[in-house]
């Protein structure tokens, strides 16, 4: 933690790189917990492609309307807030996300990198055309519901959630802004990602690459010892709360 302390006090542009162990806290549940009640059977990452779209696309869009509700109902925790309170004391923040919630903005932190889209977004499957949803397209969302997606008024596709499935590529624009601030931070602080998600994972070894410090926050070892690496172990929300204290940020 100490030295840690001394590289974010020396450190002004610093990329906060987050991944779903950063709103474990706020209720919403990562890849690795096991899901419960009703989605207990399925497997979160068989839900999160075209093909389970094409298959069966009310049980997909049913779950992203679970999991909105889950979200909207949920709070920025400390991690979260954190980031913000740094950002305010005077260091050049920047946060480039793998999460689809939208946990990061309500906690006040600008300009967000969403590396893997947003939960708040739809498209059309068939055009592409990003599409708003109505108050009422977005009710319907109890828990294990099947829900036939609505029709893209446009080409009549059905539409999807505007997030990246398996084996598909980033949005372009997002990737080339979080290369631009990774290449250019001086420290980077990767929360609460497992780290096996590429190309997203492959962030950390960029930063250091140029000469920046990564500091990861986990509650699991994950760090791999390299030389300008660090390894902060606990809870997010606790330990960036401890790191911001040890630098005079209350
Ligand atoms: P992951 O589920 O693979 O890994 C989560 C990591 O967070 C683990 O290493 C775990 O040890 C750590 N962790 C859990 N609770 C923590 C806590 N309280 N404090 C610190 N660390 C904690 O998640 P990932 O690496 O983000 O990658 C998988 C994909 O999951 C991403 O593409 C993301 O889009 C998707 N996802 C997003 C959300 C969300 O938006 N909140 C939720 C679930 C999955």
């Amino acid at each position: 933690m100490q030295r840690a302390a001394e590289v974010l006090m020396t450190s002004k542009r610093v990329v906060f790189f987050t991944g779903a162990g950063i709103s474990a806290d706020s209720g919403i549940p990562t890849f690795r917990d096991k899901l419960t009640g009703l989605w207990e059977k399925h497997d979160p990452q068989r839900l999160e492609t075209a093909e389970a779209f094409r298959e069966n696309p009310a049980l997909v869009w049913g779950w992203y309307l679970w999991r909105r509700r889950q979200v909207s109902q949920a709070k920025p925790n400390s991690a979260h807030l954190s980031i913000t309170q740094l950002a305010k004391a005077g260091w050049d923040v920047s946060v480039v996300t793998q999460n689809i919630d939208d946990l990061h903005e309500r906690a006040d932190s600008k300009g967000v990198v969403h590396l893997h889209g947003s939960l708040m977004s739809a498209k059309c499957f068939a055009c592409h055309r990003p599409v708003e949803l109505t108050s009422e397209q977005l009710q319907i969302a109890e828990e294990g519901r099947l829900v036939e997606p609505p029709r893209c008024a446009r080409c009549k596709g059905r539409l999807r959630p505007g997030v990246v499935w398996f084996k598909e590529n980033l949005p372009e624009e997002a990737w080339r802004s979080a290369v631009r601030l990774v290449r250019n931070c001086e420290l980077l602080i990767s929360v609460g990602t497992s780290g096996v998600v590429t190309p997203a994972a492959d962030i950390p070894d960029m930063a250091l690459a140029v000469g920046a410090t990564v500091i990861h926050v986990n509650l699991e070892d994950v760090g791999l010892d390299r030389a300008n690496e660090m390894m902060l172990l606990g809870n997010a929300g606790e330990v960036l709360q401890a790191l911001l204290r040890s630098v005079g940020v209350e």
